[in-house]
């Protein structure tokens, strides 16, 4: 939860939305208008003992289990105060092309354990087979940090770090904290890339038990931001019916000049409407769930805004490409995999009739580039088609398999393991 710097209206604002007071008296309001927990409670200490379900060790099973799949690779980018580290997952296949950047990071405050949920949605969203999937991967960078405040998990703090500091509101601090240095140090470094970030999302949960984005109006930033922020919390909602709540839920940043102590702040002070940098925040309450519904709307709404997915809906979003190529399988191998690709997948059989024969190459290469096979190397009609690979003189590792025709190509990567 954003505790802002709001306007009085904007208080208002989260007052009437706020839990209804006979749920209210189930907590007892503490510095948080929207009812913090009673953090005291016999039941609030046992979660947070066992911090809220999901702790470092958690994440780092579950970053095991994600490494093994070919479109992950993670990185500890910083250390935490108390040495921990801070691990940066990305997510893309290996098409070489320049691709549009997001970035993710989730656990900024422990106990809003509802925000790791939804993150951990996403990323098996990102890494599945649905079309949505596999566009994103093939047009974006994805860079999410899972858990930004470990110290604080593992220490059950609420909201700090392991020096008692809540790092969501210490990025204009003349020193700021080790976790804040770090996630700066990358987000620099990933704003100088060729492809910067371009969608930055900050993920929280809220005892308002809603969900909503924390909207920055135009008055505290521009009438361009406010109108992409409109859009992209409208494709939101769209996706998920009932399930997001419209802009206005929760407004923030009244007046200029906004606050300096966000990592918002941080993208807006220096990159303007370059990046749409938000807070989400899911219900902190026995109402929460969803998680997937809200994952999947949430990336549909990433993939409208940087015009990846179309906006008409999603069961049309299948955009068709006139080249397709599937993950081999078995993945990973050995010796031999199925590679299935397909040439105009979209196109009717009449309309096959009159599509002329393409010249079609798909070849393997190892991770130096250099060409281990050439599977197919000549004219092919439209249709599906699948071909073997036998790697039997080849030793284990990760190879990349390139289909290409014309201007157009796509390149997977598959692991043999002998
Ligand atoms: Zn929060």
């Amino acid at each position: 939860m954003k505790r802002s710097i709001i306007a009085s209206v904007a208080i208002v604002l989260m007052a009437m939305h706020c839990v209804p007071a006979s749920a209210q008296s189930l907590f007892a309001p503490k510095e948080d208008p929207c009812g913090y927990p009673d953090t005291s409670s016999a039941q609030y200490k046992s979660d947070a003992a066992l911090n809220w379900g999901y702790s470092f060790d958690s994440l780092r099973v579950d970053l095991a289990r994600w490494s093994l799949s070919p479109f992950v690779r993670v990185d500890s980018v910083g250390a935490t105060v108390q040495n921990r580290p801070m691990y940066m997952m990305t997510i893309q296949d290996t098409t070489t092309r320049l691709r549009k950047r997001v970035w993710i990071h989730a656990r900024t405050h422990p106990n809003e354990v509802q925000g790791t949920w939804v993150t951990n949605e996403i990323i098996r969203f990102l890494l599945s087979s649905k079309p949505e999937a596999i566009k994103l991967r093939d047009s974006c960078i994805f860079n999410i940090m899972p858990m930004y405040n470990p110290d604080g998990v593992e220490l059950a703090k609420p909201r700090e770090n392991a020096n008692n500091i809540d790092l969501e509101s210490n990025w204009n601090a003349a020193t700021p904290q080790a976790e804040v240095q770090a996630l700066k140090r990358v987000f620099l470094q990933l704003m100088a890339q060729p492809n910067p970030i371009r969608v930055a999302l900050n993920m929280h949960s809220a005892y308002a038990c809603k969900r909503y984005f924390v909207y920055h109006t135009a008055a505290g930033t521009s009438s361009l931001f406010a109108t992409m922020q409109q859009t992209f919390i409208g494709y939101a909602r769209t996706a998920f019916p009932g399930g997001i709540e419209p802009y206005t839920y929760f407004t923030s940043w009244p007046s200029t000049p906004p606050p300096t102590q966000y990592p918002e702040s941080w993208f807006w002070y220096n990159h303007h409407e370059a990046v749409l940098a938000n807070t989400y925040e899911d219900k902190n309450c026995t109402a929460a769930g969803g998680y997937d519904s809200t994952a999947s709307a949430i990336l549909i709404a990433v993939g409208k805004h940087l015009g990846i997915l179309t906006t008409t809906s999603v069961a049309e979003e299948v955009v068709p490409s006139d080249l397709k190529l599937e993950q081999n399988y078995p993945n990973p191998f050995n010796p031999t995999t199925t590679i299935r690709f397909a040439l105009n997948p979209s196109l009717s059989q009449q309309e096959r009739v009159f599509e002329e024969r393409v010249r079609v190459i798909l070849k393997v290469y190892d991770v130096l580039g250099r060409e281990v096979a050439t599977l197919v190397n000549e004219n092919l009609a439209p249709g599906s088609y699948e071909t073997d690979f036998s790697a039997l003189n080849l030793s284990s590792g990760i190879y990349l398999y390139r289909l290409e025709s014309g201007n157009s190509f796509v390149t997977k990567r598959m692991t043999l393991l002998k």
